[in-house]
């Protein structure tokens, strides 16, 4: 099986003891491309290296919504050859000046935007959210500008999302995924029959208590759909009997999944999956 991680954070300290190693091991499973994405200033310069550093590694440029009040302050976690760094945005209008740079000049391995979105989970203050508004504002402005994918992180938003395509993505020629999926079908619908989107599938498929995500998986069609880990974070069900730290080894388990619910043959559900990603990121 060949297939694609569209959604990995190889440059988290927890794989610091055996990072090679994973990644030999995801090659040997079958991965043929993974897309390490940003989440701030420090770890969008640590994704760009993991893909100047391997041919088939892509990244992103994003500062995610749970980290728009840490914009300029020293990073929250430890990156591996980053440890002495310095950020040098200060506002996220800087941090968003610094992404626009780092796309011109790499336009060869930055093949998406984000993550950006809402989540009100972590903190429902109306202040972070107008804070995660205006970064995703900016984000939406360099995908355009660019012709590069959203790369969307949403929890407990979802109204809040809705609200924000109607105003400010309905018309627009914007396309992008849902990354790690896990909104009702009504919701799933309105992403990818209205606007378009993709839906980033990750290890909650395989959960035993993802009804509604599985009816997603069955109901929308194949062609809206992209794999993803979201490593080292949420292993699939068998992955995580033996590993508590998930990798896009574990990506199998997931095209397996998908291929059950789709009641076809995971070697074409997987051929397929490849196909969407590639076509989204242009990669
Ligand atoms: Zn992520």
């Amino acid at each position: 099986m060949q297939i694609i991680d569209t959604h990995t954070h190889g440059y988290f300290s927890q794989f610091d003891d055996d990072r090679e190693k994973m990644f030999a091991r995801c090659r040997a499973a079958g991965v043929r491309k993974q897309i390490q994405i940003g989440c701030d200033e420090v770890s969008t310069l640590a994704a760009l290296a993991l893909a100047r550093k391997n041919d088939d590694f892509f990244s992103t440029v994003g500062l995610h919504p749970c980290d728009v009040l840490n914009v300029g302050k020293p990073a929250q976690y430890r990156v591996a050859g980053f440890e002495n760094f310095e950020p040098r945005a200060k506002n996220i209008d800087e941090l968003l000046e610094i992404f626009e740079n780092l796309i011109e000049k790499n336009h060869d391995k930055i093949v998406g935007i984000g993550e950006t979105g809402f989540d009100r989970f972590h903190d429902g203050s109306e202040a972070i959210f107008e804070m995660q508004k205006k970064s995703f504002l900016g984000h939406l402005k360099l995908a355009e500008k660019h012709d590069l994918p959203l790369v969307i992180h949403t929890r407990s938003a979802t109204t809040e999302l809705l609200d924000f395509f109607e105003k400010n993505v309905a018309g627009k020629n914007v396309r992008g995924v849902v990354h790690c999926f896990s909104e009702n079908l009504e919701t799933a619908k309105i992403f990818t029959e209205k606007y378009g989107f993709s839906l980033g599938i990750g290890g909650i498929v395989t959960f035993l208590k993802s009804d509604e995500l599985q009816k997603v998986v069955r109901e929308i069609p194949l062609e809206f759909l992209v794999t993803e880990t979201d490593a080292p974070f949420l292993p699939p069900k068998n992955w995580r009997k033996k590993n508590s730290r998930n990798e896009p080894t574990a990506l199998p388990e997931i095209v397996d999944k998908i291929a059950e619910l789709k009641n076809q043959r995971s070697d074409d559900v997987a051929a397929q999956l490849m196909r969407n990603a590639e076509q989204l990121f242009g990669m």
